[in-house]
Formats: C-alpha cells, sequence, structure tokens
C-alpha cells in the first residue's frame, strides 16, 4: 500500500524492520545471557547498604508476611492495613525501602511515567511530588514515607533475603526462611518480589577476563565515578569509560557519563527510540486545585489512553499518551468511521510515522550523519521500551563520547583490557553493563527462592510445563498464596497501578478469609485452568506483531513458544484485566476459589 501523501514507503519499511530484525535474531536467545551467581555473584552485592544490621533469628508467628520492599510490598502493606489486618512483617534484601528504585539509583535515574499517575497512594499520604518526572532519590524517600504511614516499618525485615517459602499443612501455616536463619510462620504470604528484580550480564565471550573496574547499573558504584543520581561524577575526569547496553537505562544513565568521563564508548546491538520528555516543576496552582479522588481518576484516564482506549480528555498529556493516541484510537477511530477494511492497517501506517518522527528527531540532533543513521531504530514502537529524553542524543555530538554500533551484532568479546566490536579492541578503565534484567527465565531463579507447596512439590515444579493461576495472583496446590507479577495478569506500562489493583484483590480476600476463621483460601483447578486458557486465549492476536518484532524482553529474545506464553500477560489489556477483577469481587461469591 503506497500512499504518496503519507511521506514514506510502507512496503519498505516493512521490509526494513524485517531484515533488521533478522540481523538480530539468535538461536540462543535468552540462553545468551549469563547468571549473578558463581564467579559472577559479586555483581550482586549491595553497595548502598550503610550500617549492616546484626540481629538474632525470628521464629515469630504473623497474619501476613509480604516478600519485598517496593511498591508491590508497601501496597500490599497499605491495604492490608485499610482491610483491618495489622499483624504484617515486610521482608526486604536491600538496606531500605524502594525495591526497583532502591537498586537503580544509577545516574539520571528518573521516572519516566509521569509521577502524578506513577506514584501510588499519593492522596492518602498527602505528597505532591516536586516535578512532573521525580527522580529516584525522591521516589526512594517517597516509599519510605508510605511505610511510615501506613505503619509498615515496625516488625519490617531490611537487609534479609527470603531463601525458601514452604507450606506446612498440619499447622495450615507458611513457615518462610531466610539467610539470617529467620524461620517466620504465617497465615498468608504475598511475594511481592518484582518483575525486573535479577540484574543480567551478556553472555559475551571473555567477559570474566575484564582487569578493570566493571559494575551493572543496577549497582552503581559511585565510590568509584563521584556524584550522585543527580549526576556530577567527579572522579571520572581521568577514566576512559565503556557501557554495554543501549535501553532504557543506559539512555538515562549515558548523558552524565559522557559530561564527566575522559572518554566514553558506547556499545550499542540496537537502538532506542528516544521521544521528548520535557520535564518541569509541579505547577503548585494545580496542586491545590485538585479535588478528592483525582489521583485515581488520572491513573485511570493515562491507563485507558496508554492501552489504547478512548477517553474525552487527556489529562497527563506526554509522550505516552501522545504516543497511543497516534498509534491506537485515531487510527481506529478514523477506520470505523471512513469504513476501512482494516483497522489494523491504519495502526500500523500510524506506528509508520510516528517511528519516521522520532528518525528524523535524530538527524535533528546529531550533527555526524554516520552517527544520526546508526542511532534510528527500525521497528514499531510498542516492541521494545519507548524512552523519553532531552540530552541524550545530544551527548553524541560530544568529541569525547563514541557510539560504536555493532550493526545488530553486539560486542564480540571481553579482553583483559578492554572490549572486542566490529573487530577493534577498545581500552577500558572502567566497563559498565546497562544490561537489563532477568526475564523469561525460572520464576524461583529470578525470585531467588522457591515455593513449596501443599503437596510436596514447588512452584517451579508446577510451572514447568507453563503457568496455571487464577487472575495470576492464586495457584492450587500453593494455598493463601498470592503473587504480584506481570504472569498472567494485566500489565500497564504504569506497573505500580497494577501493583495496586493486585494489592487492594488480595487484601479483598485474604480479609474474607480472615473473617470467616478459614485456615484454607486456594484456586481450585477448574478456576485456574479457566483463567489460563482465557489468557492464551487473549494472546493469539499479539503474536504476529511480537514475531515481527526485533528481539528483546517483551518476545522472549524473538522466540515465541507456547511455554513462554503462559507466563504472559493477559492479552485484552489491563482495563479489561482490572474490569475483570472488579466484577469478580462486587459478584461477591469467590468463584474459583476455595476457602474452609
Ligand atoms: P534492557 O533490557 O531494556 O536493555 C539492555 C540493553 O543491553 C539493550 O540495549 C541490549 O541490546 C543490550 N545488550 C544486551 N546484550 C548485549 C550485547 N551482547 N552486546 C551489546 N549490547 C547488548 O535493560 P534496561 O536496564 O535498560 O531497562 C530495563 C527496563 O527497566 C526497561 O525496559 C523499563 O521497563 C525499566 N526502566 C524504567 C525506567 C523508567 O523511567 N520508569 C528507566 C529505566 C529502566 P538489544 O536491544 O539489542 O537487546
Amino acid at each position: 500500500m503506497t500512499d504518496l501523501n503519507l511521506g514514506f514507503d510502507p512496503a519498505a519499511l516493512k521490509q526494513r524492520y524485517l531484515s533488521e530484525r533478522d540481523k538480530r535474531l539468535r538461536a540462543d536467545a535468552n540462553e545468551q545471557y549469563v547468571e549473578m551467581a558463581g564467579k559472577f555473584a559479586h555483581f550482586l552485592s549491595d553497595p548502598y547498604v550503610e550500617r549492616p544490621i546484626e540481629r538474632e533469628p525470628v521464629t515469630d508467628e504473623r497474619d501476613a508476611v509480604v516478600i519485598g520492599g517496593g511498591f508491590g510490598g508497601l501496597l500490599a502493606g497499605a491495604r492490608l492495613r485499610k482491610a483491618g489486618i495489622d499483624d504484617i512483617c515486610l521482608i526486604e534484601k536491600g538496606g531500605e525501602f524502594g525495591g526497583t528504585w532502591y537498586w537503580n539509583r544509577y545516574p539520571g535515574a528518573a521516572c519516566d511515567i509521569e509521577s502524578y499517575v506513577y506514584l501510588p497512594l499519593l492522596e492518602e499520604t498527602g505528597f505532591m511530588p516536586e516535578r512532573k518526572y521525580s527522580g529516584a532519590d525522591e521516589i526512594r524517600a517517597y516509599s519510605q514515607r508510605i511505610a511510615d504511614h501506613f505503619d509498615l516499618t515496625r516488625r519490617a525485615l531490611l537487609q534479609t533475603e527470603v531463601t525458601g517459602v514452604a507450606w506446612d499443612e498440619a499447622a495450615r501455616r507458611w513457615i518462610v526462611s531466610t539467610n539470617r536463619g529467620d524461620a517466620i510462620r504465617a497465615r498468608f504470604v504475598i511475594m511481592a518480589n518484582g518483575p525486573l528484580h535479577r540484574p543480567k550480564l551478556p553472555g559475551i565471550p571473555g567477559i570474566e577476563e575484564f582487569e578493570g573496574h566493571t559494575f551493572h547499573t543496577s549497582r552503581w558504584d559511585y565510590g568509584y565515578t563521584g556524584g550522585t543520581s543527580k549526576g556530577g561524577l567527579d572522579k571520572l575526569g581521568d577514566k576512559v569509560v565503556g557501557i554495554i547496553g543501549t535501553g532504557a537505562t543506559a539512555v538515562q544513565a549515558v548523558p552524565h557519563l559522557g559530561a564527566a568521563a575522559k572518554q566514553l564508548y558506547v556499545f550499542q546491538r540496537t537502538p532506542s527510540s528516544i521521544d521528548v520528555r520535557n520535564d518541569r516543576l509541579t505547577d503548585k496552582q494545580w496542586a491545590a486545585s485538585l479535588q478528592p479522588g483525582w489521583h485515581r481518576h488520572r491513573m485511570e484516564n493515562f491507563n485507558t489512553l496508554v492501552s489504547g482506549g478512548w477517553a474525552e480528555e487527556d489529562l497527563v498529556a506526554d509522550g505516552w499518551t501522545e504516543i497511543i493516541r497516534n498509534l491506537g484510537v485515531i487510527a481506529r477511530m478514523k477506520a470505523v468511521k471512513e469504513g476501512a477494511a482494516d483497522p489494523d492497517e491504519l495502526v500500523q501506517l500510524a506506528d509508520f510515522k510516528k517511528m519516521e518522527a522520532i528518525r528524523a528527531r535524530v538527524d535533528e540532533k546529531i550533527a555526524n550523519p554516520a552517527v544520526a543513521e546508526a542511532l534510528k531504530p527500525w521497528y514499531n514502537q510498542f516492541c521494545k521500551r519507548p524512552c523519553f529524553h532531552d540530552e541524550y542524543l545530544d551527548t553524541f555530538n560530544r568529541d569525547s563520547v563514541t557510539l560504536v554500533d555493532t550493526n545488530g551484532k553486539g560486542v564480540e568479546r571481553i579482553t583483559r583490557e578492554g572490549v572486542v566490536a566490529n573487530g577493534q579492541e577498545y581500552k577500558l578503565d572502567c566497563l559498565i553493563f546497562a544490561t537489563g534484567f532477568e526475564v523469561g527465565t525460572s520464576y524461583a531463579r529470578r525470585a531467588g527462592y522457591d515455593v513449596t507447596g501443599r503437596d510436596g512439590r514447588t512452584l517451579e515444579q508446577k510451572w514447568q510445563s507453563g503457568a496455571r493461576t487464577l487472575h495470576g495472583m492464586t495457584v492450587n496446590g500453593f494455598p493463601n498464596l498470592f503473587i504480584f507479577s506481570v504472569i498472567q495478569s494485566g500489565f500497564t506500562a504504569n506497573y505500580p497501578h497494577s501493583l495496586d489493583e493486585q494489592a487492594c484483590h488480595s487484601a479483598h480476600i485474604i480479609a474474607e478469609a480472615m473473617g470467616r476463621q478459614a485456615t484454607r483460601v486456594e484456586a481450585t483447578v477448574e478456576g485456574e485452568e479457566a483463567w489460563t486458557a482465557e489468557v492464551l486465549d487473549s494472546l493469539l492476536d499479539r503474536r504476529k506483531f511480537l514475531e515481527e518484532c526485533t528481539p528483546g524482553y517483551y518476545n522472549g529474545e524473538g522466540k515465541i513458544s507456547p511455554l513462554a506464553a503462559s507466563f504472559a500477560s493477559y492479552g485484552k489489556g489491563s482495563p479489561a484485566f482490572f474490569r475483570i477483577l472488579d466484577e469478580w469481587r462486587a459478584a461477591g461469591d469467590f468463584q474459583g476459589i476455595e476457602m474452609d
């Protein structure tokens, strides 16, 4: 379909996208990464703990143990407290609350979802973020504020890593074991481990040989670089630094590295799409004018728009909602109005148009045409996580910054002194891995512990041939256990919104069970089979889109198996999923759940 008015040739673009994808497809897909274990375990050490805690093992009994002190765990605690459940213990590996925002405090770390919808519980805590997009420090401090507000610090066990969770059928209690010798008995357990919890390294030959300084972005070594998450890396002035990876993390860190290092090499396999960010201070008058209920209303408005739905107004009005306005709603509405035969074709055209604008932005910003060409992304917008930054591209105009594009192949090898790419060795003082987090590896490996259920079978064993859940949260054979994750659940770009829905839903079920004095709450086999079938069915339309995408963690690095599909999110989107949960709770019959 060539339309002279479009200014581009859709058939040629499609061909280019497919050939760029083909360059990047690899037989080892997700297996290309190495686990941070054994000789790589030191990459996981916590560089942020100021005062290591010394304490005796705990063997108390609690109504609820919540694993994770990020937004998932904090929301679970807050919603349980609101439902009248007081006896809660949060367990967190890090030294403070914050979860992903505890670990990810690399220079430039900030949220690129609007903070007025991203930060949960704003009305409850009476907090208003300083800017439209909060920085990592503010988000970490806000996490502590939630903990204080809901009195979740009491009994919390920080610097404590769960090592196993096992069901005691005779007592109908979970026993939660930790690396500090704790054996806490719990009536209910909520697993809020986080979906991007375990950093990963690329399996590049020679990776263990590098003798310079090295770390992963989620364990930033400020002792080496100087500065803070706001930048000012004043110890890098005489250092040659390399960074592998150009995803959402690198996009935020590279401008600070580029400003500080004597020389920076950015090793790129696939460029990100970099849209306008346009951060600004919170308008105090606007904040003062907000009426009760504004926060939920704004979250729902954002979620509707980013899920391709229709809303009268666009309250957030940023790059995210603009993308979707462009991609989904406008195209579909036009298709309906004009009786176009194939609305999907229009959505594709809208995507081409959006990505043409992203590529044109690269040309506007980058002085060297060859560098500009290498920074252009050739895939549909939602094949990878869209990025928003106003300084990333300009960084490549600095004389001290070199883009080492590998034409989709990635880095060849790592040596004692540096990195080899395109046949050339780049000698480095410091090598930073911005290579992301495990997705699609086994659940227990990512969580760092396994769960042993009612009949002695572990969750890992149960899910070996595919995930099976009711609403992504409860599992037959694993009573009184609630899982917060993206698996068979409603995924949204505004992930804390999804966590809050899961927190409200599980608090509702737990409160009911406590009220009935039930000692077992469990998904039935029929309940989880029906939901799993519904999830698989909902994904049929999405498969083609993902197959045509450039590899990444959204599409199993290009390998989509039926097994992987069972671990995917509900395909009809989070608004539909949240409605299903609302209706399920309103029906009041707890369908698919047994309580006794
Ligand atoms: P990603 O997984 O998105 O990126 C990893 C990067 O490493 C990719 O650029 C990848 O290239 C590259 N890479 C992997 N192996 C090699 C190799 N052998 N040679 C060269 N390059 C390689 O991780 P991020 O940490 O950037 O982001 C993870 C997620 O965290 C985001 O998707 C987002 O959800 C979240 N995030 C959110 C932020 C926010 O503002 N809310 C900010 C930052 C992150 P390739 O693309 O070719 O695979």
